[in-house]
């Protein structure tokens, strides 16, 4: 295996954006921690998970998917070769889920294209990023076991690289790295990720409402309760790392002139889930609600992915960004307190 000390892992970024767009994790001018550009003013290993997940890499916010000039149509989605450095092993499993989901029934060329261009480089969580991280109850950390084609772990001054891929192997070609011998790696590996598990503990509650929502033994009111709450922001479907609900619209600037394009959509407004007869069969948002967790904790079967385990892959963002508490972790919790 391979060892590069942090002081050069700049250095070995700074290699990769001669061949590919590097996505990094940054700190802004105000402190904030999000994925951006790699830049070496920027750049930082000292970071916390970013609001947004790596979905919107290959799907973005919005995205025009052709334009019409004089009612000629021409298509505008591009895609490049990416680096995605640092993300981590929750943010790995979502994306697996996504890919799945656009990718299983009907390809979504726009996302797979973007997906099949990009390298993955994961970091292996020590522990908890906040309190609100629980990816040892839904398998999905805090040491991604699939999907990468690098992964980091963190050693102190000095992270060892495990290969996932042919493609991680390829990436590693050049650079500050030495080897380590592949015993000695093992169990130094083998030491952080039991360590990294012990940091992170179960959340019986979500395995719990997995229970309790499969024999269907769920006081309603509690739907009722959160939907009282809810503001229909649609924040907990947009942070979701394994969240893809799309919108596609025409604009016509002119005769003959236009875009078709798509945005993120959430199942949480009332628009998306109204029918074109004007019929909507979750017409209420304590039933949006509902349905969304239904799908997050015991809908989404994708055995491909996750083992049939669940929708949800313990990233704690929606409870980290939801203005009024309505995330996975509080609703499991609310599920099973009677
Ligand atoms: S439901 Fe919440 S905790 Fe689960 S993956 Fe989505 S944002 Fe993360
Ligand atoms: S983030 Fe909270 S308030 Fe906003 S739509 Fe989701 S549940 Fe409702």
């Amino acid at each position: 295996m391979k060892t590069i000390a942090k002081k050069d892992v700049k250095a070995l970024l700074s290699l990769w954006t001669k061949e590919y767009h590097v996505l990094a994790p940054c700190r802004t001018a105000r402190g904030d921690f999000i994925f951006a550009d790699f830049s070496e003013e920027s750049f930082t290993l000292d970071y916390k998970k970013p609001p947004l997940p790596p979905k919107s890499v290959f799907l973005p916010h919005t995205e025009v998917i052709f334009t019409v000039e004089n009612g000629q149509f021409k298509e505008t989605v591009t895609a490049h070769n990416v680096v995605l450095f640092g993300i981590r092993s929750c943010d790995m499993m979502g994306i697996l889920q996504c890919t799945s989901f656009m990718t299983r029934d009907r390809n979504d060329i726009y996302y797979s294209t973007k997906n099949a261009m990009a390298r993955t480089v994961v970091m292996a969580c020590p522990g908890p990023q906040n309190e609100t991280c629980f990816c040892t109850t839904t398998f999905s950390g805090p040491v991604a076991h699939k999907g990468f084609d690098l992964l980091f772990y963190d050693m102190g001054e000095s992270f060892i690289i495990q290969t996932g891929s042919k493609r991680g192997e390829d990436i590693l070609m050049s650079g500050p790295l030495s080897d380590i011998d592949n015993a000695v790696a093992r169990r130094k590996i083998e030491a952080f990720t039991k360590q990294a598990v012990e940091n992170i503990p179960v959340v019986d509650e979500i395995t719990e409402a997995m229970t309790r929502l499969e024999s269907g033994n769920v006081d309603e009111k509690i739907w009722e309760h959160f939907g009282q709450k809810c503001i229909v922001c649609g924040g907990c479907a947009f942070v979701c790392p394994t969240c893809t609900c799309f919108n596609v619209y025409d604009h016509e600037s002119s005769p003959g002139h236009g875009i078709r394009a798509r945005a993120w959509d959430a199942c949480l407004y009332g628009g998306f889930t109204r029918e074109a007869s004007g019929h909507n069969p979750r017409a209420t948002q304590a039933s949006r609600l509902q349905r969304r967790h239904e799908h997050k904790l015991l809908y989404y079967n994708d055995t491909d992915v996750q083992g049939g385990l669940c929708g949800c892959v313990g990233c704690g963002r929606c409870s980290d960004y939801c203005p009024v508490r309505i995330g996975t972790l509080e609703v499991a919790k609310a599920l099973v307190s009677n």
